[in-house]
């Protein structure tokens, strides 16, 4: 989890990257930053905090220069520190190397020992770091070779973004985990995690960029090399069910529609004689709308998302215990009073925010709680970049479905099977779904406790 940006060739550059940036917020909340490069120096902005609260008018003019990268990142434990706030700025021979990452790499361990061994000193606890030690450990020469020879070394799940100097560089692992696409504006190239980001800059979609494919942009040309063509496409399905925005296209699909189709299949295999159909806001509402067009349910919405939370509310007291809960989302009390429901979510983790959301609901007065869900059981942690807890805090490598049920206080509860939630993806065969099934498409850590402290977004 995490938003990359690259521009390369536009007079305001930075302000691009700000916009994108802006657009990719879902991507992290942590932190962010802009880098950019004026010919001569690189310009930086860093800060904890939402993007629009990082930056104003000021410090966006304040990054001269037509070339500019963008991070923003996503919370995860141990790795608060303001030195891990990206993009990442180093010099090898003079040269700045500025680089954004999304996605965890999987043998950190093994390349940090190296490293060291080798007479490497890391200040932060990237795994970004890392690339930019094999960078400089790598036989300089063709920046083509040099590049995919340090990049060849990587495991595990990556969408890079690197500035160095007028050569604007983007990257994606040869399983394609993460998204990371190319538009166009004018004469300017972009390269973004999601196509949500382009449409609100006003670029056009070039491309997404293949699994394994490093492109190089410079002198208004874009050229490839691959680090290998991809054996086996391995997209994370958690992008199209929850982390994705909807208005994106990645993985050759619209993030809505998928949602849709879930929502869709769900009700063809888990049916249900309700008053109506509705979402937990928002991250149900897509398959909530499939869910009730193939049911022939209505719809409605039971509950009202409050759109003006910020980060920095104040603490409630114990005499608004709730306060959490109830701030964000609202049951309609005349809406669900005496109403047999079918619930809709996009997945259930730890079952905590779940079990709270069903408690208001029946709170309100609804008679029946059916809960549905658009993908299966998650029984195993991820160690390609999406932030779920160990297995001992996943609620179903614990629970069966009927415990969960009596968890979360349902009537019912049932999830999408597996083979129905990829038979409704447009090439079923293109998605990691380990977290479903421990198939893990490419190498796991090897310490993977001290990796779950130290991953990063
Ligand atoms: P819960 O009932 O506590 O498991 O929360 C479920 C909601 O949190 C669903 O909408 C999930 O998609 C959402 N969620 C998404 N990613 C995560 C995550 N990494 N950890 C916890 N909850 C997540």
């Amino acid at each position: 989890m995490c938003g990359i940006v690259g521009v390369s060739n536009h007079e305001e550059a930075a302000k691009i990257v700000f916009l994108s940036l802006y657009a990719l917020q879902h991507r992290g909340e942590e932190s962010c930053g802009i880098l950019s490069f004026d010919g001569k120096k690189i310009h930086s902005q860093k800060a904890r905090g939402l993007v629009a609260d990082c930056f104003n008018e000021n410090s966006v003019e304040s990054l001269k220069g037509n070339f500019a990268i963008g991070h923003t990142r996503y919370s995860t434990t141990g790795s608060s520190n303001s030195k891990n706030i990206q993009p990442f700025l180093a010099t090898h021979k003079n040269r700045p190397i500025a680089i954004a990452h999304n996605g965890n790499l999987t043998n950190t361990e093994d390349l940090y020992n190296e490293l060291e061994e080798q007479g490497s000193i890391f200040q932060t606890t990237m795994d970004s770091e890392v690339i930019v030690h094999l960078l400089a450990k790598t036989k300089n020469g063709d920046i083509k070779a040099w590049i995919k020879n340090a990049l060849m070394r990587l495991r595990g799940a990556f969408s890079l973004v690197f500035m160095m100097g007028n050569v604007l560089v983007g990257a994606r692992d040869p399983f394609g985990f993460r998204p990371l696409c190319l538009g166009k504006k004018g004469d300017a190239y972009i390269l973004v995690s999601e196509t949500c980001a382009l449409d609100l800059i006003g670029a056009q979609l070039v491309r997404e960029l293949e699994p394994g494919e490093i492109v190089f942009i410079s002198d208004g040309k874009v050229e490839s090399v691959f680090l290998e063509k991809s054996k086996k496409k391995a997209h994370c399905i958690f992008e199209n069910i929850y982390f994705a925005r909807p208005d994106s296209h990645i993985f050759d699909d619209n993030i809505y529609l998928v949602r849709k189709r879930l929502g869709e299949q769900l009700a063809k295999e888990h049916p249900i004689d309700a008053d109506f159909v509705m979402a937990i806001p928002d991250s149900g509402n897509y398959a909530a709308v499939g869910y009730a067009k193939e049911s022939g349910l209505p719809l409605e919405i039971g509950m009202i998302r409050n759109h003006y939370i910020g980060r920095t509310f104040i603490q409630p007291s114990q005499f608004l215990r709730e306060f959490r809960v109830r701030v964000k989302l609202n049951p309609i009390r005349d809406v669900l009073k005496g109403k047999r429901v079918v619930v809709v979510e996009d997945s259930i983790v730890r079952g905590t925010t779940s079990r709270s959301r069903v408690e208001e609901i029946r709170r309100a007065g609804a008679k029946e709680i059916h809960f549905r869900v658009t993908c299966p059981p998650i029984t195993f942690p991820c160690f390609y970049g999406i932030d779920f807890p160990s297995k001992g805090e996943l609620i179903a490598s614990n629970k069966s479905v009927k415990e969960i049920a009596d968890f979360i206080e349902v009537d019912s509860l049932q999830y999408l099977s597996l083979e129905g939630m990829l038979g409704i993806m447009k090439d079923s065969n293109a998605f990691c779904h380990a977290c479903f099934d421990g198939v893990y498409p490419e190498q796991v850590p090897k310490n993977q406790s001290k990796y779950l402290l130290e991953k990063n977004c």
